[in-house]
């Protein structure tokens, strides 16, 4: 999943609107923005396997570090945590922390069963809705502009934030439609260099939304 998670981000704002859409990004993208760390550092594997669901080329190996529920988990109250000692609120912290975790329930409704479930097992999970593309995009594209509609009507953005926000989510649209129907990656390298890009919508986010 990719505009899903960021469609949860933007719907999140309802229930945290003095959180900046910045981080309510990082948390929603969390295992996301680790993973090419994992990957370049050699501890994860991912290969490019053309035809591994319809949706997507890539055949999720091994992420255990990143993707299995139990580390999704710690990586979510870790997040909480470091958000409740800056901003002080538990609540928000609470919320931020099931925004992690909301990741790999989402991964889980669309990847095949390459989700592990521990670290340590072999047990791996996944709805595999990415074998459907109608249904994915339908899915998707669905979740996102909910959560536009929810951003929209609980953030109130001046002209040039709204400028910057509008940029981001057509920015986010065309990525996606270039995922889906552009070529696979040139080689494995390259998608650890892409992923750190992910970073640079998290400050774009933090950009459109000057929420303190
Ligand atoms: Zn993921």
């Amino acid at each position: 999943m990719f505009i899903g998670h960021f469609a949860l981000a933007l719907g999140a704002k309802k229930f945290v609107p003095k959180v900046s859409l910045g981080t309510t990004f990082m948390a929603v993208q969390f295992l996301d923005l680790l993973w090419p760390a994992f990957l370049l550092i050699g501890i994860e594997k991912v290969k490019i396997e053309p035809g591994n669901t319809a949706f997507t080329p890539l055949n999720f190996i091994h992420y255990p570090f990143s993707h299995s529920l139990v580390n999704a988990t710690v990586w979510a109250m870790l997040f909480a945590t470091v958000f409740y000692f800056i901003r002080k609120d538990f609540r928000n912290s609470i919320i931020i922390g099931a925004l992690v975790l909301s990741h790999w329930f989402l991964d889980l409704l669309t990847h095949r069963p390459d989700l592990p479930v521990f670290p340590w097992s072999d047990w791996k999970v996944g709805l595999g809705l990415w074998n459907n593309i109608p249904l994915t995009l339908a899915t998707e594209v669905g979740l996102f502009a909910a959560g536009i509609y929810f951003f929209i009507s609980n953030t109130e953005l001046d002209k040039k934030h709204k400028i910057i926000f509008w940029s981001l989510i057509t920015f986010l649209l065309v990525v996606y439609v270039m995922n889906v129907f552009g070529p696979p990656p040139p080689s494995e390298e390259a998608i650890s260099y892409a992923g750190f890009s992910l970073w640079l919508l998290v400050a774009w986010a933090y950009w459109a939304d000057k929420t303190t």
